[in-house]
């Protein structure tokens, strides 16, 4: 049905849709807007389009990406991010700038994964 389609089909931001944070196995969607509004300030530092790797996810769908078990990701407080001619380390200093909590950096698979745990401050390489 196309109406189905539709759903998460809303601009949550200038350059962002809510359906780019769903899950991709049952679209089901947690986002913190402390998130979202770090990924906005990216973005605009940015210039780029800024394309969401991994958002929400489900815990069937966490463990299938082997996720670890209390991954942020299930909280709608975490995404994994790239972009389009940037490599991960470019992107990790514009990250570091908008001061996300959590920061991890994957070079062989060129991507970051971003949070905003409350807890201190977290930095790993994966
Ligand atoms: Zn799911
Ligand atoms: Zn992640």
């Amino acid at each position: 049905m196309e109406m189905l389609n539709q759903i998460n089909d809303i601009d949550i931001a200038p350059n962002f849709r809510l359906s780019e944070f769903a899950c991709p196995c049952c679209r089901k969607v947690m986002l913190h807007p402390l998130l979202l509004k770090k990924l906005v300030s990216l973005r605009e530092m940015l210039g780029k389009p800024i394309y969401i790797t991994s958002g929400y996810r489900c815990t069937e769908y966490n463990q299938k990406v082997g996720g670890i078990k209390n991954s942020y990701h299930k909280l709608g407080l975490a995404a994994d991010i790239r972009v389009e001619g940037l490599s991960a380390l470019d992107l990790l200093e514009y990250a570091e700038m908008i001061d996300f909590s959590g920061i991890g950096f994957y070079e062989k698979k060129n991507f970051l994964h971003l949070d905003v745990r409350p807890t201190k401050p977290t930095r790993w390489r994966g």
